[in-house]
């Protein structure tokens, strides 16, 4: 077995221990053993701010030309590929995710980095028709100020670098809180950010549990939080954050349906619904977690799903050849079993899984596939974050459309069809922040991606990601000398 790491917070540009040495240690999920002991001090949040504070007011981050900042943006995305297959390593090891999954993320972090890289000197403001020609008036767009970033275990690197990105290259800096269940590759993301030459603290790393995030919640000295998470811990940092009216993008949990249409290519459409839930053991907020099939082609699908379900290897995380890993904590497998439990005590029928693995046991439950359920139980109006599928029927369009949409949540959903009016009407009526047709789960740095409803607000990705890391200065300049009465206003 190998020995135990330990880590310290990353703040104004160095490892620091915590004040009073609390630490908690991180698990890895498939062996069971505790890896790495990390830091667990809220009380390192105000050193965090402090260091984040200087380096946007004073340090040489603040006056930084555009092309530098994005000079160094690119050469940590290089740096992050360059270290992919290390840093996939270490997340698998923590958040038990198959190891192709992680991969293929920390492949794509420099893509996301470049992609907002590109936006930092294109950050113009507008110049505004006046109302007197004695007045020039424009605006800008400035940064924000300190951005507390909060990020789930699900995709650590990734999520964390969809809102490094167009933070940094708005001209924030950040305190980073990554999940006490996978707390060490943020870290490792600013050594490397170190390395490239980030001036000290642009990037400080607090790591701990929910007493360190709700710190960086409640902090006065954070102008803006950026949160990814479930909906409970949501409306704790929302409320915490109004107290101070710190503004939050959030990115919350979803139920997401699935949709096959009679008229869709039955294999694809399996394929979609497989990887849509089982993918990623169902760990991942776009979870294609309930379906509804129309009646016609129900039971071919069905039979389809399950048989497949039946096949797909499960075992250790981190060799190529697994395709569903274990759940990533106790907690987790507890709640995906409970909540199993009680869609069979609400008249669900297990058609797949529905157990721990036999042979792995451990925190592997086997793929599941649930029927006779409807959209009153649990097991479809709750998030698991599990590998469990809901499966319902339908037989037309406008009732489908209703069920669909009959969900607190409104991340994603996905609809199967060889019917281009039908897919486009589809499209128009989900209300939901991302639609797939005919396709599941994809991401682009170029691509929006936020939920509706309870999912959330606030995108990441695209364009309008860097809204939120950047405000609206206007500037009235008065070019005649002409004095005026002081007591009219305009
Ligand atoms: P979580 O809400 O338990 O934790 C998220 C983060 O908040 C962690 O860093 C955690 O330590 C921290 N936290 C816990 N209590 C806190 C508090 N009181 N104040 C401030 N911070 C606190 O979520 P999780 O279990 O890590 O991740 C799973 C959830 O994330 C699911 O609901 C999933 O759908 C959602 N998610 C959403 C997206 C998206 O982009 N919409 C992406 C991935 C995951």
């Amino acid at each position: 077995m190998s020995t135990k790491q330990t880590f310290d917070n990353w703040i104004d540009g160095g490892f620091v221990p915590p004040a009073d040495g609390a630490r908690m240690a991180t698990t890895n999920p498939y062996t069971g053993d505790e890896w790495a002991d990390v830091a667990d001090d809220p009380a390192a949040v105000d050193l965090a701010v402090a260091a984040a504070r200087r380096a946007f007011e004073d340090g040489p981050w603040a006056i930084m030309p555009a092309r530098e900042r994005a000079r160094l943006m690119r050469e940590l995305g290089a740096a992050l590929s360059r270290d992919a297959d290390e840093l996939a390593q270490v997340e698998t090891r923590d958040n038990g995710k198959i190891i192709r999954e992680t991969t293929a993320q920390a492949k794509s972090l420099e893509s996301y980095l470049d992609y907002f890289a590109g936006m930092t000197d294109k950050l113009t403001g507008q110049q505004l028709p006046s109302p007197s020609p004695n007045f020039l008036v424009y605006t800008e767009r400035v940064a924000k100020g300190v951005i507390g970033a909060i990020i789930p275990w699900n995709s650590p690197l990734a999520l964390l670098t969809w809102k490094l990105g167009p933070l940094l290259a708005a001209g924030c800096t950040a305190v980073i809180k990554p999940s006490d269940i996978t707390p060490v590759t943020a870290l490792m993301l600013a050594e490397r950010a170190a390395e490239v030459g980030f001036p000290p603290g642009v990037i400080n790393v607090v790591t701990g549990g929910a007493s360190v995030g709700a710190a960086i919640s409640a902090h006065p000295g954070i102008d803006k939080l950026t949160f990814t998470g479930g909906g409970p811990t949501a409306k704790h940092v929302a409320r915490a954050a109004a107290e101070n009216l710190t503004p939050a993008v959030l990115e919350l949990g979803g139920k997401s349906p699935q949709i096959l249409f009679s008229d869709a290519d039955i294999e694809a459409a399996t394929n979609g619904l497989l990887a849509g839930i089982f993918a990623a053991s169902g760990q991942t907020c776009v979870a294609g977690s309930r379906a509804y099939i129309h009646e016609d082609i129900a039971d071919d699908v069905i039979g389809r799903l399950v048989a497949r379900a039946g096949e797909l290897v499960l075992g250790d995380p981190s060799d190529v050849a697994t395709e569903m890993g274990p759940a990533a904590s106790d907690d987790q497998r507890d709640r995906i079993l409970s909540m199993i439990a009680a869609a069979i005590d609400e008249g669900g029928t297990i058609a797949a899984g529905g157990v721990v693995d036999p042979e792995l046991g451990g925190r592997f439950v086997r793929p599941t596939i649930i029927t006779d359920v409807d959209n009153d139980c649990s097991i479809v109006r709750e998030e698991v974050f599990g590998p469990v599928l809901a499966i319902m029927r339908f037989t037309d369009e406008d009732e489908v459309v209703k069920l669909a949409n009959d969900s607190d949540y409104g991340l994603a959903a996905g609809v199967w069809t060889n019917d281009i009016r039908r897919g486009h009407r589809m499209a128009r009526k989900l209300n939901v922040g991302t639609v797939w047709i005919n396709t599941y789960r994809n991401v682009s740095y170029m691509a929006p991606f936020g939920g509706f409803k309870q999912s959330g607000y606030g995108k990441d990705n695209g364009l309008e990601a860097i809204d939120a890391f950047l405000q609206t200065k206007t500037v009235w300049v008065e070019l005649e000398g002409a004095t005026r009465d002081p007591f009219v206003i305009g």
